[in-house]
């Protein structure tokens, strides 16, 4: 089957022949229905060697779901045919973050040198995904696999930034989402499902703040213009300012935004990885605020999300393409074309 790997760190990558993997004991072959494309994606290809330690080469894709293709030996609780999708988080299995589901957060991630498939190990932009233990695959009911992959990522990473700071989020209360992609859009819906603070979204894309308007954000801003967008935000919130601010983009403009429109006794949350430094210290935020910079969600969360899915709380906007169109897709999300979120379809091939 044709893979679309990482071969070389700082290279576009590429299209190459692979082998069908074989799953071994307690292993899981899943035919992929989609995967995500994802703005991590972007970054990590652009990281020098050495910024994490994975072996190269390997298939990109940590956003996936399918069908199960074939059991290894001493599966049980799944079926051939059943549609799942794949928490991306791959962690020890038997640390005690794992053993509660946080796989997002093992005690040995060092020691395993990858962080999931598509990040470290084989990923999903290919016919077919090795998933290492029955444990990583949540059923999908009647939800269909294509449609459901950014359910793993784009809507499990902002679902879990949100729920463990729901406690701050008040009826009444101000959230600023910052950045309408693939995580911006599906954090508007679930802080809408989820909690009755009034949602602002900020982008630098009129069409994605329409988009986010159509998706319940109360005020939309576009941040283009730096030092107006903070005052627009501040002119909504008042004195009180966010209660919660969700950087999905993480880039130095959006986090000084974030710095200047966050409240007293709030939570800044970085989930985008553009690379932005805050300075953290007495008096460089307001009093109370915490800072967290979280990494995906747990097992558990991802079968809430995927329950918030079928029960039509939250619904992904994607767009689809041929795995083959991987190159143009990476393109268009570099250049903010895309809305929504860009699924990879080996069935579209
Ligand atoms: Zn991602
Ligand atoms: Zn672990």
């Amino acid at each position: 089957m044709k893979a679309y790997q990482l071969t070389a760190w700082q290279q576009p990558p590429e299209f190459r022949d692979v082998e069908v993997p074989e799953p071994g004991p307690g292993q899981v072959l899943v035919k992929v229905g989609g995967a995500g494309a994802c703005h991590s994606d972007l970054h990590l290809m652009e990281w020098p060697e050495g910024t994490f330690a994975w072996d190269l080469p390997f298939t990109l894709g940590h956003e996936n779901a399918g069908w199960v293709e074939v059991l290894g030996a001493g599966v049980k609780g799944v079926e051939v045919g059943e549609a799942v999708a794949v928490y991306g988080p791959w962690g020890c299995g038997r640390c005690r973050a794992c053993r509660l589901s946080r796989e997002n957060f093992c005690e040995r991630a060092a020691e395993l040198r990858a962080l999931g498939g598509g990040l470290g190990l084989n990923g999903g932009l290919a016919e077919y995904l090795l998933v290492p233990a029955a444990r990583l695959l949540v059923p999908l009911g009647d939800l269909d696999p294509v449609d459901a992959a950014p359910l793993s990522d784009a809507a499990l990473t902002p679902y879990h930034a949100v729920k463990r700071n729901l406690h701050k989020l008040a009826p009444g209360t101000a959230v600023v989402v910052i950045g309408v992609g693939g995580l911006g859009h599906m954090a508007v819906q679930l802080l809408r499902a989820l909690s009755g603070a009034r949602v602002v979204a900020v982008d630098i894309d009129d069409r994605r703040l329409e988009h986010a308007r159509e998706l319940g954000a109360e005020l939309v801003v576009n941040s283009r213009d730096g030092a107006d967008a903070a005052e627009r935000i501040r002119a909504f919130t008042g004195a009180r300012r966010a209660a919660f601010v969700l950087d999905c983009v993480g880039a130095q403009p959006t986090l000084d935004l974030a710095v200047q429109i966050v409240g007293r006794n709030s939570q800044l949350t970085v989930v985008g990885v553009g690379g932005g430094v805050i300075q953290l210290g007495q008096l460089t935020l307001p009093f109370g605020c915490s800072v967290c910079t979280p990494l995906w969600g747990t097992r558990a969360e991802l079968q809430e999300v995927i329950a918030l899915a079928q029960n039509g709380r939250i619904h992904v906007d994607a767009h689809y393409f041929g795995i083959a169109e991987g190159p143009r897709v990476l393109q268009e999300l570099r250049e903010g074309k895309i809305m929504g979120r860009a699924v990879l379809v080996p069935d579209l091939d």
